[in-house]
């Protein structure tokens, strides 16, 4: 019993023949009752006229005990019309005052009937005169074989029987396609989800229906998009850590090789070389955990309550030099009344400096960076725009991937294109979103929101 087919088929049919034989079994008892009470009223009717036309006839029930028993041994009727049958049930005949006239047993005649006999009793009427009252017997339980009502009762019963068997035999042909039916969807995820476990990610499946199979399929879809997704993403990074060690390492490995083969001499510029090299290395490992510590959602962070505008104003007391260096305007704007965050203040100053490091690269000199904290209904604010070279539309989808850079030949300064993503992954640990705007030859604007607090909404 292993297959969900054949139970769903077993139930069906055990909900089939149990239906259909608690069915027959009602519908044979009740037409026997039925039956047997039609066969009862027929005869005592039968018996009712046959009595009183022997009342009308003899004036009283003198000698009926002797015409009943003589009905009885002979089998026919002398004061009757003999093609009317009586049936040889035993009766208890009695007159008006319940004195019984008549009994199978000789003993009772002459006495008085009891009472809850009575009350199975049956009037005998003469023109609307009491006569006399008749007790009937209960039927026998088994009919004369062959006789038209044992023969019509047979007839019932393998009617009963026949339609028990035909109603059995349509509820495994109908319970086998319904089960093949509801099984279909199933057999159909079951392959699909072994192809997935075989290496087949992206597999999909036809949503059949509505209802809660149909959900499933869907669900299933979604996740086997996703996986394939997730395997994909999971094979660029490989390739692209492995893409982003290399240099760095080829850069060691050729120096450190010519300096033990003597090709070199160890000069400071060399070893600040590979010093450089080294701290890249190690940046882009720093940056590696920090991604796969948010993606695990175990990233450390401690949330605190803070003013947008101090968070602004700390980032530009780190850059201001730097900026400076560059000839490049950094302000900041925000205004007082802005509702508090609670984020991760080192966490954000990290978010905030990449931001801000980024405007720095891609704005000439003269340029502006605007650090600005604001509002809407339902969030606070940061942004940090520039009016730099801008990013072009077909690669701002793409920017806060990892490892994208839109000029991928800008490796030096430890660009490594982790660094929006792990902006974005920051921003998203915090319960925050990022968004960015730009048009080349205008400048970028990277949108951070938070949403307010709640009774917050200033
Ligand atoms: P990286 O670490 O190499 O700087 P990022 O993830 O920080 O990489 O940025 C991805 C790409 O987005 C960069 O290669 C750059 O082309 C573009 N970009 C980021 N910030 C700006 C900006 N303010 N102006 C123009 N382009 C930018």
């Amino acid at each position: 019993m292993r297959s969900i087919i054949t139970k769903l088929i077993l139930s069906f049919l055990l909900v089939g023949i149990s239906g259909s034989l608690i069915v027959s079994l009602i519908i044979w008892q009740q037409t026997r009752f039925a039956f047997n009470q039609f066969v009862i009223t027929r005869e005592q009717e039968g018996l009712l006229r046959l009595l009183t036309l022997y009342y009308q006839r003899h004036g009283s029930w003198e000698g009926i005990d002797t015409a009943v028993k003589q009905f009885r041994d002979q089998g026919n009727v002398p004061f009757t019309n003999p093609a009317f049958s009586l049936d040889k049930r035993p009766f208890i005949l009695t007159n008006v005052e319940g004195v019984v006239l008549y009994s199978p047993d000789p003993q009772q005649i002459g006495n008085r009937l009891p009472q809850r006999e009575i009350r199975r009793a049956v009037a005998l009427e003469l023109n609307g005169e009491l006569v006399g009252w008749i007790v009937i017997t209960p039927p026998r339980q088994t009919l004369q074989p062959g006789s038209i009502e044992e023969r019509f009762l047979r007839t019932v019963r393998s009617a009963t029987m026949l339609s028990a068997v035909g109603a059995t035999i349509v509820a495994l042909l109908l319970g086998s396609l319904l089960a093949f039916g509801l099984t279909r969807a199933i057999r159909e995820l079951k392959g699909a989800a072994l192809d997935i476990a075989n290496g087949k990610y992206g597999r999909q499946v036809n949503v059949r229906s509505r209802d809660e199979l149909g959900d499933l399929a869907m669900a299933f879809n979604q996740m086997s998009r996703q996986l394939e997704k997730a395997i994909q993403a999971r094979r660029q990074m490989t390739a692209d850590i492995a893409h982003e060690l290399r240099s760095p390492l080829t850069v060691i490995q050729g120096y450190t090789e010519a300096l033990s083969d003597g090709k070199l001499e160890g000069e400071e510029e060399v070893y600040q070389i590979l010093h450089q090299e080294t701290q890249h290395l190690s940046r882009l490992v720093d940056d590696l955990r920090l991604l796969s510590l948010a993606d695990a959602g175990e990233l450390p962070l401690t949330f605190q309550s803070v003013e947008p505008r101090l968070l602004l104003e700390r980032a530009h007391a780190r850059l201001r030099i730097q900026s400076e260096q560059k000839q490049i305007n950094l302000l900041v704007e925000a205004p007082d009344n802005l509702p508090s965050i609670t984020v991760d203040v080192e966490r954000m100053a990290q978010v905030l400096d990449n931001l801000i490091q980024n405007a720095l690269r891609y704005t000439s000199a003269g340029g502006t960076i605007q650090l600005r904290a604001d509002q809407d209904d339902h969030h606070v604010l940061l942004q940090v725009s520039d009016n730099g070279t801008g990013i072009a539309k077909q690669d701002l989808p793409r920017i806060f991937d990892r490892f994208y850079r839109v000029d991928p030949s800008r490796s030096q300064n430890g660009e490594s294109g982790l660094g929006l993503a792990i902006v974005k992954s920051l921003v998203e640990a915090q319960g925050g979103s990022i968004q960015v705007q730009s048009e080349v030859g205008k400048g970028t604007t990277f949108t951070i929101a938070f949403p307010k607090a709640k009774g917050n909404k200033e």
